[in-house]
């Protein structure tokens, strides 16, 4: 039997479910910042895993994956606790916007500090309440605006728990990604605990299949780390990346793609053009390899520079 579980100044007894709220801050008018939890705490000992969603406040298909994975998890039969938080940026979720009032990303203001801005105080509650009562982590983000990205992992592939952990998931692609200063899975990994990155889909829209994708992502990675009494299917096998990049508008102008996300590319194909207004002096864009296309701009206006199109290289990929 486990022991009750402590967050916040809550204690969650074995074998049920609590939703607290963590204060964060408070705005000008006086309206608390906080960040909603649901704790599911198993009546048996067992790993900790957290899944966020919403740090980037538009990124909200992550929202829709822990209400369907809350709805399969049973605190009778769980092994270990779950702490869910759908919500980790309110303000940006609010707002529609990817940012904290003051322009920061919270997901560059990790581990945080007590006394720092407001970015810097989430960060820190997050750290305090969730990572570091967790043992393993899941942080589920889309694409940036006006872009689409193919359902993947993102985990450091050269730990070993990490990897298995990210094939455990089985999305489509699991990348292989150095972590970013000042991002949650940093901050996390310095304190030793394993996190996957899930990226899929748009910004501001709920798509089905992202949405499935990491519902059971989800589900096989508690699987895995053993919380769960019944063995799920895998549902695939990911093409595990090492590399990837980003493809750049050749000139400003009007892009035409001609592929997009989850299509293989072969070497000197063209994937799309760049054009002035009318039409003329179209600049191809060409890939440099045999490939997948992991990520691709919605935005048909483009500078020149402009990242259009994240293609994905595999070792062993086949044809
Ligand atoms: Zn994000």
């Amino acid at each position: 039997m486990a022991e009750p579980f402590l967050i916040g100044d809550a204690w969650v007894p074995p074998g049920s479910v609590r939703e607290i709220e963590l204060l964060g801050a408070r705005l000008p008018t006086g309206t608390p910042l906080s960040i909603p939890v649901r704790i599911v705490h198993g009546k048996r000992e067992g790993p900790v895993l957290w899944i966020s969603a919403c740090l980037h406040g538009d990124e909200i298909s992550g929202l829709e994956i822990v209400r369907q994975v809350l709805q399969r998890v049973d605190p009778g039969r769980l092994r270990g606790t779950l702490l869910a938080v759908p919500i980790v940026n309110a303000y940006g979720f609010l707002q529609q916007s990817r940012y904290l009032p003051d322009g920061r990303d919270l997901n560059r203001s990790f581990p945080g500090s007590a006394r720092g801005s407001l970015a810097a105080r989430l960060a820190h509650l997050f750290v305090r309440e969730i990572v570091d009562r967790s043992t393993h982590g899941i942080d589920l983000h889309t694409a940036t605006r006006h872009r689409s990205n193919l359902a993947q992992v993102r985990a450091d592939l050269e730990d070993e728990e990490a990897r298995a952990f990210a094939e455990a998931f089985g999305a489509p692609v699991a990348l292989h990604a150095r972590t970013r200063d000042g991002s949650l899975r940093e901050s996390a990994a310095r304190r030793g605990k394993p996190v996957l990155v899930f990226e899929g889909g748009e910004a501001l829209r709920f798509d089905p299949e992202v949405i499935r994708i990491g519902t059971q992502g989800v589900l096989q990675a508690m699987d895995h780390l053993g919380m769960l009494q019944r063995k799920r299917r895998l549902q695939s096998t990911p093409l595990v990346a090492r590399r990837s990049e980003w493809l750049r508008a050749p000139r400003s102008g009007i892009l035409r793609l001609t592929t997009k996300v989850g299509a293989t590319v072969e070497s000197g194909q063209i994937l799309g053009e760049v054009s002035d207004p009318f039409g003329e002096n179209a600049a191809p864009i060409r890939a440099p390899g045999h490939g997948l296309v992991i990520g691709q701009a919605l935005l048909p206006t483009v500078h020149q520079g402009d990242a259009v199109l994240h293609i994905a290289s595999f070792d062993d990929m086949r044809g």
